[in-house]
């Protein structure tokens, strides 16, 4: 039997890919960035000679159902900020690299294109440093991997519509996803402020990274999130003047350092209304966050219930 390829290794690829591989089937992941875990991202920053870590994407994480309270438990998760909630210790990511264990991760390789043979698909991946987001593909020859029985897309539905046949993403197109600047910031002494701040303003959301379950409790590292009507006025402004806006919302003095990232595909406004798209008869596939709700726990039930299709097919 061919291998499956998977293309994204965010928290649907890899449950997909877990779940397939669980089954017996050979996988094949694939992922732009340098280590699995999508946009359950931990960013380290050096700083004066010491090492800063933001949970710059998703805050926390929390299950309704049993099986990724399952998994939340299996991969010894911490409660913060309340019982309800939980984070992976030492960084969020570290959720990724507990699902990636065992998987055959190529990393760093941007996946732009998927050829149909007689012998099955062929997947185009150029080298990700070699490509910019918006800009045509490389010139540069890619190179391929195949033939695969099936190639599943979990990327966010605009990035995964660049890929996938047209007539198969033609339902990906009512997804939405609202974008959101984050400013990663530490200052030099603890502010005077709760651990957790819902905002109106600018500001949509702020944290006391530091204070999770397994930080260094010394530094006062803050995450400071903004809100979606912020991030889409300021979408193409210039990170400086992002992180001046935001800071001057806190009530802080001016930190150590501040450095700010924009999330294109942050929180789902617009669901695609079912739990993946399976077609048996092309062997393609889509699972992702976009399918019912925009949290880790949809994002890792997509998975779950494309590799079921494709395993049921
Ligand atoms: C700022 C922010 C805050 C959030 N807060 C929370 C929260 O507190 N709680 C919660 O539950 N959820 C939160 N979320 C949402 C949560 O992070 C997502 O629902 C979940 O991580 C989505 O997983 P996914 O696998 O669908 O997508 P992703 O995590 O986006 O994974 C897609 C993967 O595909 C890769 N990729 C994309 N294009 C290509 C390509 N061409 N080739 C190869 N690889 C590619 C990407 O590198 C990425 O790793 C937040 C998200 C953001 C951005």
């Amino acid at each position: 039997m061919l291998p499956i390829a998977v293309l994204g290794a965010g928290l649907a690829g890899l449950s997909a890919a877990q779940a397939l591989t669980a089954a017996g089937r050979t996988v094949r992941l694939f992922d732009k960035g340098r280590a699995a875990g999508g946009r359950l991202a931990t960013r380290r920053i050096e700083h004066a000679g010491r090492s800063h870590r933001f949970d710059h994407g998703a805050q926390y994480l929390r299950a309704e159902r049993s099986g990724f309270a399952a998994l939340l438990e299996a991969a010894r998760t911490l409660p913060w900020p309340d019982a309800k909630r939980r984070v992976p210790s030492p960084g969020m990511s570290a959720l990724g690299r507990h699902l990636a264990h065992g998987l055959d991760l190529q990393a760093s390789r941007h996946a732009g294109a998927l050829h149909r043979t007689e012998a099955g698909w062929m997947v185009a991946h150029w080298d990700a440093a070699l490509v910019r987001p918006g800009k045509p593909l490389p010139e540069t020859p890619p190179e391929m991997a195949g033939p695969f029985s099936a190639v599943l897309v979990t990327f966010p539905a605009e990035q995964a519509r660049a890929i996938l046949p047209r007539d198969f993403a033609a339902p990906l197109a009512p997804i939405e996803y609202a974008p959101c600047w984050t400013v990663m910031a530490a200052f030099p002494g603890k502010l005077d402020l709760p651990d957790t701040l819902r905002y109106h303003g600018p500001i949509g959301w702020a944290a006391r990274d530091s204070a999770k379950p397994g930080r260094d409790r010394a530094q006062e590292n803050w995450v400071i999130q903004a809100g979606p009507e912020f991030s889409r006025e300021f979408l193409e402004a210039a990170p400086e003047e992002v992180i001046a806006r935001l800071l001057a919302a806190l009530p802080a003095p001016p930190p150590l350092f501040a450095v700010a990232h924009r999330w294109r595909y942050s929180l789902l406004e617009v669901a695609l209304g079912q739990p993946c798209l399976w077609d048996a008869s092309l062997g393609l596939g889509y699972a992702s966050d976009g399918c019912l709700a925009g949290r880790a726990e949809s994002a890792w039930e997509s998975g779950q219930a494309l590799a079921a299709r494709v395993l049921g097919a």
